[in-house]
């Protein structure tokens, strides 16, 4: 078996592994990702959408996760008849949502359309190891487990008085690990990227949320 000599050894190629591998190997550190799975991404490969310019567009989509476009479509179109128009006739299979009627454009008019699919899942445990404001790991008595940096779903005591999601508490726990291995390694501080200007322009309005 090759010998492989890193700086950093990331375990598991989540939103938090992969945060800190990218700021750690762009700071200048020699990075190694463990992960088990084919594919990176982890939990937050679960936690998108889609969108489109057009309800064909999105029907079309819809039918790549397996659902039957015909169908999907003759139930947005339906809700619209009885929501928006107040057709009686038709007996919906999808409820009412609470927020009223659908806006008037929903099935001519202009997109942006989205989608998402919803299932019940565990998104993250609360619970977890006990990490200080640098990432590092802590024992029982609030030491530092040298080499030990901890982010994500791993690291505890985020959420003990609500949800507090589990996307951004990955993104910037993983920076401050990278943060905290380049400073061990004397390498320049990894920062986040300035605002893309064009983030305001318009764009294509088709693909991931
Ligand atoms: C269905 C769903 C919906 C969600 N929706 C939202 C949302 O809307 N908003 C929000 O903020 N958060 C949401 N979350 C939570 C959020 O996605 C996660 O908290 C976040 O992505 C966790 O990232 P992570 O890198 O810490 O962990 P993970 O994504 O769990 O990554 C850990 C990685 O480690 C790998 N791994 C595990 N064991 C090993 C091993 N022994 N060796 C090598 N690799 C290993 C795994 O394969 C995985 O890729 C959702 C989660 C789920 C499941």
């Amino acid at each position: 078996m090759e010998n492989i000599q890193v700086d950093v050894l990331v375990c598991g190629g989540g939103m938090s592994g992969m945060a800190c591998a990218a700021f750690a190997a762009e700071a200048g550190a020699k990075v190694l990702v463990a992960e088990k799975q084919a594919d990176v991404g982890g939990s937050s490969n679960y936690s998108a959408g889609m969108f489109a310019s057009t309800l064909s567009d999105l029907v079309d989509i819809l039918q790549g996760w397996g659902v039957d476009n015909v169908q999907a479509r003759r139930t947005i179109e339906n809700y619209d008849r009885v929501v928006r128009l107040g057709d009686k006739s038709i007996s919906l299979e999808a409820p009412i949502g609470r927020a009223g009627s659908p806006p008037t454009p929903l099935v001519d008019g202009e997109g942006p359309f989205y989608a998402m699919e919803v299932q019940p899942s565990i998104t993250f445990t609360y619970g977890g190891i006990a990490i200080d404001a640098k990432g590092h790991a802590l024992t029982p008595d609030k030491s530092k487990i040298p080499g030990l940096l901890v982010a994500g779903v791993d690291a505890g005591g985020f959420s003990n008085l609500g949800y507090a999601g589990g996307l951004a508490l990955a993104f910037v726990t993983g920076l401050w690990a990278a943060r905290e291995v380049a400073r061990d390694l004397g390498l320049p501080e990894p920062r986040l990227p300035l605002p893309d200007v064009r983030d305001g322009e318009d764009k294509p309005v088709q693909g991931r949320l």
